[in-house]
């Protein structure tokens, strides 16, 4: 049988989640392992300075009190007996396209998942906020069965994003880049002191041929493979050539 571990971000109580564990119920045994609260932009945290606890809902639903990487950690290292054979993590209440992989706990999961060794993809859903997670999860359903019959390189992820709403099928994408607002919003509390919420305004990516934000843009699911080793390879060679002095001759 089949064991599918998912988690996500957003919480064990968002909606996205049971859209996509519905989803991975048709393909084998379900196990839920998502943070007690919402998690975004927490990247790939682990704790590790904070004693660590979960609460066990029922046999496949475990409330974990931390963040996504500690879902799939714990997951499959103590909770799971066997191994899992695939992480999935999502569906992620808005999309995790180009520079935003970098922030994202949902892809951090998925990420956690590849570095244990298990072959791993992430869901996230364009919108603000969407709502068409029913309609989305069954393509899910159909990269998940995917991965499991084609299997995965390692050290490869899929991080996938869709439309919300009419899909018009796949497309094989790169990440694209996005347009920063940079702005922050200052506001003063009641006694007079600032405080600050940055990032506020909506987001914006280039036009890109062949990025996820087009394919999605477009109306089809964007599947972006993701590899773990971050090294500029071309650069590599330019740097080799940088003069660094020894600071101590
Ligand atoms: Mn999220």
């Amino acid at each position: 049988m089949i064991k599918i571990l998912v988690t996500n971000d957003d919480g064990i109580d968002s909606v996205g989640i049971h859209a996509l564990a519905d989803a991975m119920r048709k393909i084998g045994d379900v196990f839920v392992i998502a943070p007690a609260e919402e998690m975004s932009a927490i990247s790939h945290a682990l704790t590790l300075n904070a004693p660590l606890s979960y609460k066990k809902m029922d046999d496949r639903q475990y409330k974990i009190f931390g963040t996504p990487s500690d879902c799939v950690y714990l997951g499959i290292v103590n909770i799971m007996k066997d191994r899992p054979d695939l992480v999935v993590s999502g569906i992620n209440s808005g999309c995790n396209m180009a520079d935003d992989i970098t922030y994202s706990g949902t892809v951090a999961a998925a990420i956690e998942g590849t570095i244990l060794g298990v072959p791993s993809i992430s869901f996230s859903l364009f919108g603000n906020p969407p709502t068409h997670f029913n309609e989305a999860a069954p393509w899910c359903g159909t990269i998940a069965a995917s991965v499991l019959e084609n299997k995965l390189p390692r050290p490869t992820l899929l991080n996938v994003n869709l439309p919300d709403g009419d899909i018009k099928g796949y497309r094989m994408t790169r990440l694209g880049v996005r347009r920063y607002s940079q702005n922050v919003d200052e506001i003063r509390d009641p006694r007079g002191k600032s405080y600050y919420w940055i990032g506020g305004e909506r987001a914006e990516w280039d036009h890109i041929e062949g990025s996820d934000y087009s394919a999605v843009k477009e109306g089809y699911v964007s599947i972006t493979p993701l590899h773990l080793d971050l090294t500029d390879y071309k650069f590599l060679k330019e740097i080799e050539k940088w003069n660094f002095k020894n600071p101590t001759a």
